[in-house]
């Protein structure tokens, strides 16, 4: 029988790897994203079906709430981004006050969302169900509010693990190292930073989208049953041997 599937950020990237993995194998898929237009392009794209949800605002989670099929069996949090990224100086404030403005972005986009998220929908998860998050190598390498938050989800989820583990359901996270081609890095990274980063790896290239798809896809399958609070490493051995 088909499972009910949701993948958060699933218009883009990483999201919709996951989303197109499990769409074509024949499960039914809901992706959510803030940005309508790419959202439905995708979700057309794909054969599934397409939610606008901002999952860091408590009240739009509330109202996917209500959109969503009264079980599902997966549910991947994928919606986050390095918001330092897009950090701009901002003189109306002071240094301290932009500081805690773009941290709490970081804690809001890639560690609020996946708790607010699970939070609404960890009721109608199915026995047998799983919930996969989208951590980072960023969590072990000291990057600033973005790495912090995802460590901050690598620990949040041992709790998650423990708290649906009584129902059968499992709760991990797969920490991709650099993903290239994606909006995460697109324009935002020199030659030369790019080069360090695929160096940095044993396999001397960068990871795919659907490199994680596949450890997502595995992380929900029967095969990975008695599988729970860990972190797969997808990152091309750079955790290994940096
Ligand atoms: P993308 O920017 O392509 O994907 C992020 C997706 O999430 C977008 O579709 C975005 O759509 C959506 N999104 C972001 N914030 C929200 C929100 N608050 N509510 C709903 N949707 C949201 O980058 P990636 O595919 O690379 O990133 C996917 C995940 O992988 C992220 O959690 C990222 O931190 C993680 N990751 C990526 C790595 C990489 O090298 N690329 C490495 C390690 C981790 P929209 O803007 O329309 O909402």
């Amino acid at each position: 029988m088909a499972r009910d599937i949701l993948v958060t950020g699933g218009a883009t990237g990483i999201g919709l790897a996951v989303a197109r993995h499990f769409a074509e194998s024949g499960e039914k898929v809901v992706v959510t994203g803030r940005r309508q237009a790419p959202l439905e392009a995708a979700a057309a794209e794909i054969g599934a079906r397409a939610l606008v949800c901002d999952h860091t605002d408590p009240r739009a989670v509330a109202r996917l709430q209500g959109e969503l099929p009264d079980r599902l069996d997966v549910l991947v949090n994928n919606a986050g981004g390095n918001t330092d990224f897009d950090a701009e100086a901002d003189e109306a404030l002071g240094e301290l006050e932009a500081f805690a403005r773009d941290f709490r972005a970081n804690l809001d986009a890639n560690l609020l969302s996946a708790a607010l998220t699970t939070r609404a929908v960890e009721g109608r998860l199915a026995a047998g169900g799983a919930v996969v998050s989208i951590g980072s190598i960023a969590a072990d390498k000291g990057s600033g509010a973005y790495g912090a938050a995802k460590a901050g989800l690598a620990s949040w989820n041992l709790g998650l693990a423990r708290q649906v583990g009584a129902r059968d359901i499992t709760a991990n996270l797969v920490a991709p190292g650099y993903i290239a081609d994606t909006e995460f890095f697109r324009d935002k990274l020199t030659a030369e930073r790019r080069d360090a980063l695929v160096a940095a790896t044993a396999l001397g290239r960068p990871g795919a989208p659907g490199d994680i798809a596949g450890a997502v896809a595995f992380l929900a399958s029967p095969a990975a049953r008695d599988i729970t609070a860990q972190v797969l490493h997808v990152n091309g051995g750079e955790r290994g041997t940096r």
